[in-house]
């Protein structure tokens, strides 16, 4: 998506190499109507009743405001898994385990077994995936509670560090708005 890219170039920020601060447009500041553009694009990608998208799954924090933005067209509702720091979680919730390269720790993620059913068809949307380990974790958590996954919504893939091509190999749909090559301060952002 080009409008995606041209954003990216005016706005994104690289830092350390691998992580690209989008905090003016996606993150903590969020350009309402620019998501919900990039909403209708994946709802374009997404929707109609042949996928059948019955809910909307993502990871708090920064997932949630996209995801709601992103739900409008869709009509459907946003359900978020929330992270934790212990395994010892008790009461009726599916868990997976997380590792995050960006903070170098393991977090649970966590669902309640109320809000999602078999006949769920669940389209994932996030801002980033990098390694995909977060997406894995709720694909691991689809699996366990029989719900469908329809795909997975990207605001931004890093395509260099193999997280959408595990999720493929899966057989999960990826769609990204960017996919990034390669980056860096010097040579700035290479999209595919
Ligand atoms: P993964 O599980 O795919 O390795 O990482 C996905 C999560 O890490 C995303 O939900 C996002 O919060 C964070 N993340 C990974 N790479 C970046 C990045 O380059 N920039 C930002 N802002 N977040 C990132």
């Amino acid at each position: 998506m080009k409008l995606m890219e041209d954003r990216i170039r005016k706005d994104g920020i690289i830092e350390n190499g691998d992580v690209l601060k989008v905090g003016s447009f996606l993150n903590q500041q969020i350009d309402v109507d620019f998501i919900r553009t990039c909403g209708r694009e994946f709802y374009r990608l997404f929707g109609g009743e042949q996928s059948g998208v019955t809910k909307i799954l993502t990871v708090e924090a920064s997932g949630i405001g996209l995801a709601c933005l992103c739900a409008i067209p869709f009509g459907v509702p946003v359900v978020f898994a929330k992270k934790s720091k212990s395994n010892n979680i008790s009461g009726e919730v599916y868990t997976a385990p997380v590792y995050s390269f960006t903070h170098g720790t393991t977090y649970t993620v966590m669902i309640p077994k109320s809000l999602l059913s078999p006949g769920d068809r669940v389209l994932f949307i996030d801002d980033f995936l990098a390694r995909g380990a977060a997406l894995e974790g709720l694909a691991d958590i689809c699996h366990a509670a029989g719900a469908t996954v329809v795909g997975a919504g990207i605001f931004v893939e890093k395509t260099y560090q193999g997280g959408g091509e595990a999720l493929r190999k899966r057989g999960i749909r990826v769609e990204s708005l960017a996919r990034i090559r390669s980056m860096s301060p010097e040579e700035g952002v290479q999209f595919c």
